[in-house]
Parts: structure tokens; sequence; C-alpha cells
């Protein structure tokens, strides 16, 4: 703990400084990725703390997710400011509606609805619509957009038909379904997640009494990521606020990337404009990432076009220099993740721990070729913000319906020309409402059509693997590939999408899938859209510190027809890539990595490190001697019972 209020600001450069000092007033802190943005505010708030200028209890620091506001909280505690409030909008809104709601409303908070899903359920039955559990997924989405963006049942095929959602069914009967699940929820007392911030917002509204007795509890707020904000949570902060203007917030209008779910940086930018006397800080020094990847963000920010590129801010990084970056074309996809687990082992053999390493891609699916090579390769890691590939829900239901046309001998289910085995799985997926074709669009509907298009992926992979195959080898392999996705225990390497990487940083950072179409995605199709995607490429260039590199494939499949493109964002700034501003970084070039080398099948592997087993104890055991055996038992617990679920279904006795 520093010894005193100044030594609380050592380790900060002048313009942090000038940050952490200005507690008087509202401030803006507008930088770019890796300034320090949410370390400067971190030591403001322990600064005018030690400083007897902020009283702990009257400050309410807001950041974008619970992993981050934990994080303050410990820095916080480090610096000697424990007892400041860090949460999420979420959760602070959850806290003082906890509160207050006796006298606002009468009686007890209602409960939170614990299952959403089965009241929709109802709500859907008693209107009459019949839902099929993805359907059923898909509408409750519906409804949490329409209640984050503030849109009543009546409004919401109004406000679908604006937006560039693709509604998963007949709009009228969604708001039929979305006004009845209401008034259900109200008819038992229950509130659900979105109503936390919509109800906060609404008392705040109506009853002047307490939304004083909540600002004079809170009189100072801190906002990160501001860039980000949803008009719901704006609101929210402005009736914390009232007239007062202690309010210190930071963004990167570079690194807008959740503008698709309503957030907008004009909040950020146009701040000055609410607040003229706001003192408005700008930070350029990047401590986070070498000159080399400092280089590559900013080449990429120079292309940028439209209102947040307006606000660029060239980035100085403060470090030694570092590697290039690597970039590297592969021939197909299996062969790319073959190449990244490989890299990430050399790393991991040079000292690098695994928990400085990430994996990011684009959209979720893109996990499940990864998650397979790093289990093949021994690399123990973990997915941030989704779940494994083979626990979603569409996966298993999927796994199902094929172990059941494959006991069936694929006669019954299967529409005469389902010959080969792709065709067989396609049939069998088309049964339970996937179709060949991409729904328009993102969101949960696409991100479902994306899994068990991979699914269909690994049938034709296996099917050129081994041309006799019938649909029962590839469940017996899916089985395979979903023991080997073994959950780690240690920290392991992080496998996520880029949105999920928001904030955070890593020695070593491989971007993958790097082309046209997955970044930017071919939904992607409005300037605007297109622009968001570049953000996303910015910010996951700038979660790298030391080690970053940018792969692509040709194909998606060995044997494929090569038609893909490396991304164009990296036109220009890729080695040898024509047009656009300057090369990357000079030397290297793009390299051509190698081709997937012959796949061996069938080793058991430790559940906790991912090793190969040989000992026979232990490949009973399915654990190495010295790895722990009570780790996330959960995980196999579920497991377990999602067999046991699935023998059921089957007329089998339970196995494992
Ligand atoms: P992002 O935009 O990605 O959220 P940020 O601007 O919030 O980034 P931080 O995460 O606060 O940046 O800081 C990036 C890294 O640089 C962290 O590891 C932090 O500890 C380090 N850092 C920030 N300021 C300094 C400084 N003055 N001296 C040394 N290291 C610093
Ligand atoms: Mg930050």
């Amino acid at each position: 703990v520093p010894d005193s209020p100044d030594a609380v600001l050592e380790g900060l450069d002048p313009e942090q400084r000038e940050v952490a000092t200005a507690l008087h007033g509202p401030v803006c802190v507008l930088a770019g990725a890796g300034t320090g943005k949410t370390r400067a505010i971190t030591h403001r708030i322990a600064y005018g703390v030690r400083a007897g200028i902020l009283p702990p209890a009257s400050v309410l620091a807001v950041t974008f997710t619970n992993r981050a506001a934990g994080e303050m909280r410990g820095r916080l505690r480090q610096l000697g400011a424990g007892g400041v409030q860090a949460r999420t909008f979420h959760s602070a809104a959850l806290r003082q509606l906890q509160y207050f709601w006796p006298k606002a409303v009468g009686g007890e908070l209602p409960r939170l609805l614990e299952r959403k899903v089965q009241l929709v359920a109802e709500a859907a039955a008693r209107c009459r619509i019949r839902l099929d559990r993805s359907e059923l997924r898909d509408v409750t989405g519906e409804i949490e957009w329409a209640k984050v963006t503030q849109t009543v049942p009546e409004e919401y095929p109004a406000a679908v038909a604006k937006s560039s959602r693709e509604a998963p069914r007949d709009p009228a009967e969604i708001s039929r379904v979305y006004g009845l699940y209401e008034q259900l929820k109200r008819e038992r007392s229950a509130i659900d997640f979105e109503d936390v911030l919509l109800l906060t917002v609404g008392i705040l509204q109506e009853r002047p009494d307490i939304a004083d007795t909540v600002r004079r509890q809170y009189q100072h707020f801190v906002v990160d990521e501001y860039q980000d904000v949803s008009p719901l949570q704006q609101r929210l902060l402005e009736l914390w606020l009232g007239e007062r203007d202690s309010i210190c917030v930071v963004g990167d209008a570079s690194q807008t990337i959740y503008s698709f779910t309503g957030a907008t940086p004009d909040h950020l930018l146009n701040f000055r404009v609410r607040h003229p006397d706001a003192t408005v800080v700008k930070l350029v020094r990047d401590y986070r990432s070498t000159p080399q990847v400092v280089h590559l963000a900013n080449g990429l920010l120079a292309q940028a076009k439209g209102r947040t590129a307006e606000h660029r801010l060239e980035l100085v990084s403060q470090r030694d220099a570092g590697p290039e970056p690597a970039y590297t074309e592969y021939a197909d996809e299996p062969a790319e993740a073959e190449g990244v687990a490989r890299r990430i082992r050399e790393l991991m053999d040079a000292g690098v721990p695994a928990s400085e390493i990430a994996v990011l891609y684009r959209v979720n699916a893109q996990s499940e070729v990864y998650e397979q090579a790093l289990a093949d390769a021994g690399v123990p890691y973990q997915l941030r913000g989704a779940e494994r590939f083979f626990e979603r829900p569409e996966v298993r239901e999927a796994g199902l319906a094929l172990r059941g046309a494959a006991r069936a001998g694929g006669n019954d289910t299967l529409l005469a020309d389902a010959v080969d085995l792709p065709s067989q799985v396609r049939a069998v997926l088309g049964g339970t409402g996937w179709a060949p074709q991409p729904p328009a669009g993102s969101g949960a509907v696409r991100d479902r059509w994306e899994s068990l298009a991979a699914l269909v992926r690994l049938a034709e992979d296996f099917a050129r693997a081994r041309p006799q195959a019938e649909l029962s080898d590839f469940v017996a392999e899916l089985d395979e590939r979903a023991n080997a996705q073994h959950a780690p225990t240690v920290e392991g390497v992080t496998l996520a999408s880029l949105h999920a990487a928001k904030g955070l940083e890593w020695d070593a950072v491989f971007l993958v899938g790097l082309t046209d179409g997955t970044l930017p995605i071919t939904y992607a199709k409005t300037d605007e859209q297109i622009e968001e995607e570049r953000r996303l490429l910015y910010v996951g260039v700038t979660r790298a510190r030391r080690h970053l590199s940018l792969s692509w494939a040709l194909s998606r499949s060995p044997g494929g027809r090569g038609s893909r493109r490396p991304s164009r964002f990296l036109a220009g700034l890729r080695p040898g890539s024509p047009a656009g501003g300057g090369r990357a970084g000079g030397a290297g070039g793009v390299e051509r990595g190698p081709g997937r080398s012959r796949r061996r099948r069938g080793p058991v592997r430790c559940r906790v490190c991912g090793r190969t087993l040989t000992d026979a104890g232990e490949i009973k055991l399915m654990r190495c001697e010295g790895c722990p055996s009570d780790i996330d038992e959960g995980l196999y617990e579920r497991l377990r019972e999602w067999r046991a679920a699935q023998a059921r279904q089957l007329g089998q006795p339970a196995y494992c």
C-alpha cells in the first residue's frame, strides 16, 4: 500500500496524473488502447480517497464486466482505497433497487426470474404459438433486445423492421408473446435481468425523494469503456448524477464494438457539448504493446473511415522493440489451427505461461477447430464468454439427433438420395430445423447456425479422410472429440471472441481466421457495419503486449478450392500486399504455413492437463498421477448427466 496520497501518483505519466488529480468537475479521457485509461481512473479514485477528498462510500465506479469490476476493486484495495463501489451498471442498479424497493413500491423486491425461458414458453403456449427449443431461445433473445432498447411489445414489429436484426418468427407473434410474458411476470411478482435497469430508471424518474437519497449516497461517478454505453445505461447515469457534475468518463471511440446492441460513442464524443467546462485529457503513450504492435494498430486506424475515425489518436509505444507481427497464410482451416497450436507450444516451451496467450476469433463457432488442435497438442485452454463447442445446447441436441439416426440405421430419418455421410448429416440436422443457407443478419440465430455448420464441415472432413465411414462412425468421432476437449484446471490458453476480449491483455495474441467474409463478417453490409468490423480488428491487435500473430486460411477444408482472401483490412499493412498506406513492419513477409500433418487419433489424454497418457492406471483414471482430482467436477457431472439423458432417450443403459 502506498504510504501517502502522493505515492499513489507514482507510476503515472503527466497526463495520467492530470486525470488522477482532477477531482473536481467533469473529466473526460479520450485515449487509445493500452494508454492506461483504466489504470488512470483507478489511481484517480485511490488518490481522491487517500487525500480525503473523495469519501470512499460516495464513489461509484462503473465498469463493463464483473471481471473488470473485480479487478478494479482488488487494485483499489492494494492502493489503500478499499470500500469503493466498483460494479457493472447492472449490479449497481440491483443493489439500489433492493434498498429502496420497500419504500418505493412496498414489500420486498420481487424475486429475480430464474427460468425466463420457461415463462416465455408458457406465454407462447397461451398465445397458441408453437416454438421448438431453439425458437424459444431466439424469441427470448428478441424480448431481451426489445427491453434494453426500451421497446414495448406493441412497438416491437416496427422496431425490428428498422434494425438490422432478423426476427426468428413473425414479429407480430413475438410481440404477442412478449406482451403476455410481461403480464405473467407481473402476475407472479417476478422481475427479469432487464427489468433491473428499467425499474431503477423508472423509480428514480418518478420518485424525486428516492433519487435524492441515492444522490446523497453517491456523489462521484467514474465510468470505464464509456464508448459502449447503452441508451438505458446513459439514462441511469444521468439520473444518478442529477444536477451535479462530478463525473469522470474514459473511452476510446475507436473501440466501439457493441453498437449492434444499441450502444453508441455519441455520449463520449459529445461530452464537451454537455459539459462545456469539462477537463478533457488525451493519452497517447501506449504502455501495453511493443512498437511493432502499435505500428500495426496505428496503420489500421489510419485506414478507418466514418465518425469514430475522426477522433482517432495515434499511439506512441513506450516499450522496447519486440518481434514483428507474424502473418501466416495456410491452405486450410485445420492446417491453420494446427499451425497456431504448434506456435503456442513453442511459446510455452520458451517460457511464456499459457495464461499469457490468447487465440481470438470473430465468431464463437470458430473455436471448435482450435479447441481440437490445442487438445491434440496437449495445451490446456479455456473459453471466455462462450460455452465449449460440444457443450453448446444446439450441438448437444444435434449430437442426440445424429445418434438416434445412426441407431435407426439412417433409414427412417433420411430425405432417399442422402447417400454420402455429409448429406446424411445435413439431412439429420435438417430434421432439427437447420438449413444449408445461412440466415440473414447477426445474433443468436446466426451463431447457432454457425455451430451446426461447423458440425457439417466436420462431417465433410471426416468423410474425406474416411470415405467408407458410416453415420455411427461419425457419432463415435464426435464422442471422441467431446472427450478430448478436456476441462482446464490450471489457467490455460484463452480462446475468446474479439468482443469478449475487450479491456484485457496478453503477452501473445493469435488473431485467427482473418479472411474476408469472417472479418469483416459477411453480414456486415453497410459502411457503418464494416467500420465496426475494422474496430474489432483494432481491439484484437491492441490486446497483444509482445507477440502478435495474424493468420488466415485460403480454404475451409483440406483440398478445398482455396477461394478465400485475406481480410481486406490487412491490405497495405501486411507485407507485400498492394495498395493502402505503408507496410506493417518491414522485415519478414507473409509466411506460408505448413499443411496439416497426418492426424494421429485415439490417444487418451489427461482430463486435467491434456497430456497424452501411456500408463495403464492413469489411462483408467483419465488423469495423470500428479494432477489433482478434485477439479471442476461440475463439468464432468454435467457430462455424465447429459450422457445418461442420451442413454435414456435411446433406451440404452447409462454409461460413463
Ligand atoms: P484498453 O483501451 O484496452 O482498455 P487502457 O487504456 O484501459 O486499455 P490499461 O489497461 O489501463 O489501458 O493499461 C494498459 C497496460 O499498460 C497495463 O498493463 C497497465 O498496467 C500499463 N500501464 C498503464 N500506464 C502505465 C504507466 N504510466 N507506466 C507503466 N505501465 C503502465
Ligand atoms: Mg481499459
